[in-house]
């Protein structure tokens, strides 16, 4: 693979990044991960829009202008002959001696890398287990400390299961790398409202973009376990996932244990308009 580090092109046997690195030693820095399907970026917009906000919510700015990492974007596609995959972009605050106080005017690390993966076609459905979410109060900002995801989706597959829903305070959050959903068994979609509790999804903003236009209902407000185990079926979003079902919930089977008309209808309605506006 051709990964990318400051602006190099480089082997990733060749790519270095420093031991001070504060994305290293801190977590500090933010990221994004765009999907690409027939060789085009998806949702750019999007992705671009919220690395600029939480880099501001952390005291950092742009490394390049939006344009100019669109190239980037665009030119670690063609130098990876990546057809259906991912982007990875990371922007930490760069290297420094060890210090819990911020640095200022540090050169920023950014780097990106592609993985290919085939993330179009049927789905199955995921298990997915309730667990408490354990992380820090801004969920909301896209930082690269995802140690509390890290272990609560390795404590579900260790169970056999796919994913972890996260609870807190009695309501789920979020998955843990995904926004979830249900569907009541009168039809409407519930997803938790955006706050500092979870992360604003750009796959959830377009899907709810969809939800209206299809004219179908939607209420934004918390949900607990116990009423997802009752509904009629349950699915999650994320840009490498787009619309994916959720068929049991703490052991509890939803639709029979297969993924719901609901769920299929906006992965497929997601995936064609996706398509059209990927650039
Ligand atoms: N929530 C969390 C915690 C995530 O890590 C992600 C994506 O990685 C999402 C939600 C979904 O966001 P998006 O649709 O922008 O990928």
């Amino acid at each position: 693979r051709i990964v990318y580090v400051n602006g190099a092109y480089v082997p990733e046997e060749e790519a270095m990044v420093s031991v001070f690195d504060r994305g290293f030693l801190f977590a500090d820095g933010i990221y994004e991960v765009t999907a690409v399907v027939d060789g085009k970026i998806c949702e750019w917009d999007g992705h671009i829009g919220r690395l600029e906000r939480s880099l501001g919510e952390i005291g950092m700015s742009m490394p390049m202008s939006a344009e100019e990492l669109l190239e980037v974007h665009r030119e670690m596609v063609k130098r990876n002959n990546l057809e259906e995959g991912a982007i990875y972009l990371q922007v930490t605050r760069g290297a420094a001696d060890r210090d819990f106080v911020m640095p200022e005017g540090l050169d920023q690390t950014v780097v990106l890398f592609t993985q290919a993966k085939k993330l179009t076609g049927a789905k199955s459905g995921l298990r997915v287990i309730s667990v408490p979410d354990i992380r820090w109060g801004r969920r909301d900002i896209k930082t690269v400390q995802l140690l509390a995801a890290s272990l609560v989706k390795t404590e579900a597959k260790k169970k056999g299961k796919d994913d972890a829903w996260m609870v807190e305070d009695g309501f789920v959050t979020e998955g843990s790398s995904n926004n979830t959903y249900i569907v009541t068994k009168e039809g409407k979609i519930i997803t938790r409202n955006l706050s500092n509790s979870i992360l604003p999804g750009i796959t959830r903003k377009s899907v709810l973009r969809i939800v209206e236009e299809l004219d179908m209902e939607i209420e934004e407000r918390p949900f607990t376990i116990e009423e997802a185990q009752n509904a009629a079926e349950a699915f999650m979003t994320a840009a490498t996932s787009f619309v994916t079902p959720v068929i049991e919930v703490d052991g509890v089977e939803l639709n029979g244990g297969t993924p719901g008309p609901v769920s299929k209808r906006l992965g497929e309605v997601y995936i064609e308009e996706s398509r059209k506006a990927s650039c």
